[in-house]
């Protein structure tokens, strides 16, 4: 190691090792083992890497390389010809194993961080004629590699590692090599919920072991994960769940979360899956200049679709969500926010104070506008006063209500799901049971009028304790035509060869194919059941099942992380 830094064969020949192992636990003690005794610059490049990414999931660092264009940077890195490379990689099913039979290279002097600064420098030519000159440097940075090296650059460059190692495995393996203690994954997982940048939060446990995990509060720029809200079967749940005795009820909002940050002239606009949105709603950004009185701030709110003073529906908002031609939507579909709460102001966190200091802070911090609003609420002792808002809220054509607590310790909890805000929608009020947001892994060809499409998904749901995907439903119902098509073309370009690492499926659910768990949908269905045929939080054989179930919408707002976990379905089964 010495003073030049970590070498990145030792990290290629970690990926290696990783990649041949299947149990979680042996995954994270390999990874700690790894990071046990590194600098914490050393943690914080791994990090990235290991996932796929050359820098925190918020900043827009895309490498954007298609497997077309990789094909052509190999041959031209190994002076093959265009459809040798296609043919190998044909037999391969991964352009990295492709690079690695390629490449004859045994010795490198490459750093871990000259590749991921070769990464980055690659990544942010961007422009007419710049084609070319990624090619070049991509086809250089590859020269320079070993061939187990070059097989994970490849792979760092389409973003798909296939280790298996996720968010979570990452966390839990920083616990391990730096607090000795598993057991500090929840307090560091915590901690990763404010913080967001794992290098960041890696570096800062090597050096200062928990102490560091303690260091982070919100910042400008940097998102925290948003809180979430827990669900009830009955309404009059909700009283025994909810603490203080005054009770606020919020109308609830169908559209895109959105988390707002303003330092004085910049906006930014980040999603629940901390991308930054902001070119896709300019009336959003322009709004907050003008509405939000303090030089700084970090508001949280919904997005939706918005005309002539009434709020359209969600599948609206969606058209809009868009990368290109955002002037001509704009026009077409324009956009609203109403915000709920506010995070920071000024210098000032407002995490660790109370709902009510923060919605006061809030109301005086906001001029509302056309496109800038509050979400509209009623705070009463009186629950059946909050039984008639939310009627009214229905009648109004709203989704329901979040109730939300006014107790002194209502602060806001990032990325977590607890008792102090609860949602109670018109659906579970007519009986029907919550819906699921579940994973595309698989699909079986269709047949009849079908064939040649999908005629049903796969789906799965995340097991957040073993970090991994599991099925737990087969969707094959209330698609419409457009929905085929548009959903078909999507998954074209996550087909993936063989079933991902981080999927667990029995063998008589596996699919014709098998795609990268990326598309999430929404799910309604009859009942949860045990099943032999699923692995969602699987016992004595039989998992967790979604029986009857319907498909309702594509979620393009969640990633595959911000899925229903098992633990959520477990208590919806109850
Ligand atoms: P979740 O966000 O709970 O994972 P989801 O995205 O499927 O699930 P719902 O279960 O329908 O959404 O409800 C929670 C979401 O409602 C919040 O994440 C937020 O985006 C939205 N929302 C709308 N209005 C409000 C409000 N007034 N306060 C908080 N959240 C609201």
């Amino acid at each position: 190691m010495g003073k030049r830094g970590a070498s990145f064969s030792e990290f290629a020949s970690l990926c290696s090792e990783l990649e041949k192992i299947s149990s979680n636990i042996s995954l994270r003690k390999k990874l700690a083992k790894y990071f046990k005794g590194k600098k914490g610059r050393t943690i914080k490049y791994a990090s990235y890497l290991i996932l796929g990414q050359i820098g925190p999931k918020y900043e827009d660092l895309a490498m954007g390389f298609g497997t077309k264009t990789m094909v052509k940077i190999l041959a031209r890195t190994f002076d093959k010809d265009e459809e040798r490379v296609r043919k190998l990689f044909k037999k391969k099913g991964d352009l990295g194993d492709t690079a690695n039979t390629l490449s004859k290279r045994k010795r490198s002097s490459l750093k871990l961080k000259h590749v991921l600064d070769r990464l980055k420098k690659i990544q942010k030519t961007s422009g007419e004629g710049s084609q070319e000159e990624r090619a070049e440097e991509m086809a250089e940075l590859l020269q320079d590699a070993t061939a187990e090296e070059a097989k994970f650059i490849v792979r760092i460059a389409l973003e798909n590692m296939r280790l298996g190692v996720g968010e979570m495995t990452v966390l839990e393996a920083f616990a391990e090599a730096f607090t000795d203690d598993a057991e500090n994954k929840d307090v560091i997982e915590n901690s990763y919920n404010v913080c967001t940048d794992i290098g960041e939060l890696g570096e800062s446990l090597a050096e200062h072991g928990m102490k560091g995990a303690k260091r982070f509060s919100i910042s400008l720029g940097r998102p925290v994960k948003v809180m979430l809200a827990q669900r009830v079967d009955k309404v009059s749940e909700i009283l025994e769940k909810i603490k203080g005795n005054r009770i606020a009820a919020e109308e609830k909002y169908d559209g895109e979360r959105v988390e707002i940050h303003k330092d004085g002239k910049d906006v930014q606009l980040f999603s629940r899956r901390l991308e930054d949105i902001s070119d896709q709603y300019p009336e959003i950004v322009e709004g907050m200049r003008k509405c939000v009185k303090a030089k700084k701030a970090v508001l949280d709110g919904e997005i939706v679709a918005y005309k002539n003073g009434k709020i359209q529906s969600f599948q609206k908002l969606m058209q809009r969500r868009r990368k290109y031609d955002v002037k001509e939507y704009r026009k077409k579909i324009p956009v609203a926010v109403f915000l709920f709460d506010v995070l920071y102001v000024n210098g000032r966190s407002f995490l660790k104070k109370s709902y009510p200091e923060r919605r006061k802070k809030l109301e005086s911090i906001v001029n509302q506008s056309t496109r800038i609003k509050l979400a509209g609420r009623k705070v009463s002792t009186n629950f059946k006063e909050i039984k008639k808002f939310f009627q009214k809220c229905v009648d109004k054509g709203l989704e329901g209500i979040i109730v939300k607590s006014t107790a002194k310790e209502s602060v806001y909890q990032p990325g977590n799901r607890g008792w102090l805000w609860i949602k109670w929608k018109k659906e579970y009020a007519e009986g029907m049971k919550e819906t699921i947001d579940a994973v595309i892994v698989g699909s079986y060809h269709g047949r009849g009028r079908r064939k040649g499409h999908y005629g049903a998904l796969l789906c799965a749901v995340l097991n957040k304790d073993k970090d991994r995907f599991e099925t737990f439903t087969k969707v094959g119902t209330g698609f419409t035509d457009k929905d085929f098509e548009s959903i078909g073309k999507k998954l074209k370009k996550l087909k993936a060869r063989k079933k991902p690492k981080r999927l667990k499926v029995k063998k008589r659910m596996e699919p014709d194919i098998y795609y990268r768990p990326e598309m999430v949908i929404e799910v309604l269905g009859a009942e949860i059941t045990r099943s032999p045929s699923h692995t969602a939080g699987e016992k004595d054989g039989k998992g967790l099942a979604l029986r009857f179930p319907r498909f309702l919408r594509v979620r393009e707002d969640k990633g595959p992380e911000d899925i229903t976990t098992v633990r959520e379905v477990r208590q919806i089964k109850k």
